[in-house]
């Protein structure tokens, strides 16, 4: 593990300072679904500070067996608003968010906890039927609810692009959500609460986190590379 975490933070230097960014820019989310609490530590003792989950039941149970170690979490899987108050006392950052319905009660339950939740939104980018995530078109007004709300802090934008084999052809998706996110702090950020921010990307998996890194990614979510194949 140890030395498949050292390759892959190797890998990711190297993409950052190929494009000319600052390898610090870039975090790893280490993706831990379905992995057992046992080589989630095995991961934090080799020095992952982020972990990404994507089911509450799976995340709280580990979450509590690990609760000695200072390590962020983050909840990645398609968040149902009524699984929104246990997201919100176990998650740092929730990378899924794509509706109005759920930012209003991410709200509510990060006010219950007196807390400010932090969030990505969830961005369909490739325009798929079948995934999650907000259409762009609809990014403007939900950007407009969050900076209405006090409790939800949004701190960037996350998209999951089509699966391919080869990572060039994700590539053109994530330079779509850096430019979209470009555009949106050029023209409509200023309109908003300041607190608004588009500064981190979440984008990149396995397969695809270099290309990510060169159109920009901060958060890549890398599962497979590190845990090994899931069950
Ligand atoms: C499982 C998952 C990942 C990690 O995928 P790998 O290919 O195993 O790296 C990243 N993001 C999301 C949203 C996931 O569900």
């Amino acid at each position: 593990m140890k030395e498949k975490l050292t390759r892959i933070r190797e890998r990711i230097a190297k993409a950052a300072k190929d494009c000319g960014r600052d390898p610090r820019s870039v975090h790893l989310v280490a993706v831990s679904k379905t992995m057992p609490a046992e080589k989630v530590k095995e991961a934090i003792e080799a020095g992952v500070d982020i972990l990404g989950e994507n089911y509450i039941q799976e995340a709280r149970d580990k979450i509590s067996k690990l609760s000695d170690h200072t390590v962020s979490w983050h909840f990645i899987g398609h968040l149902q608003s009524n699984k929104a108050k246990y997201a919100v006392k176990l998650f740092d950052v929730i990378h899924s968010v794509d509706s109005v319905k759920l930012v209003r009660e991410i709200d509510k339950q990060a006010k219950k906890n007196d807390k400010v939740q932090k969030i990505l939104l969830q961005v369909n980018i490739a325009g798929e039927d079948q995934k999650s995530g907000v259409k762009p078109v609809e990014i403007p007004n939900l950007l407009k609810e969050i900076s209405e709300r006090e409790n939800v802090s949004v701190i960037g934008m996350m998209t999951m692009p089509p699966f391919f084999d080869d990572p060039e052809k994700a590539r053109p998706f994530f330079r779509q959500l850096r430019e979209m996110r470009d555009m949106l702090q050029q023209k409509f950020l200023s309109q908003l609460d300041p607190s608004v921010s588009l500064d981190e990307l979440s984008m990149g998996m396995s397969g695809d986190f270099e290309a990510a890194i060169e159109e920009g990614a901060t958060l890549v979510r890398v599962g497979t590379a590190i845990f090994g194949e899931r069950k």
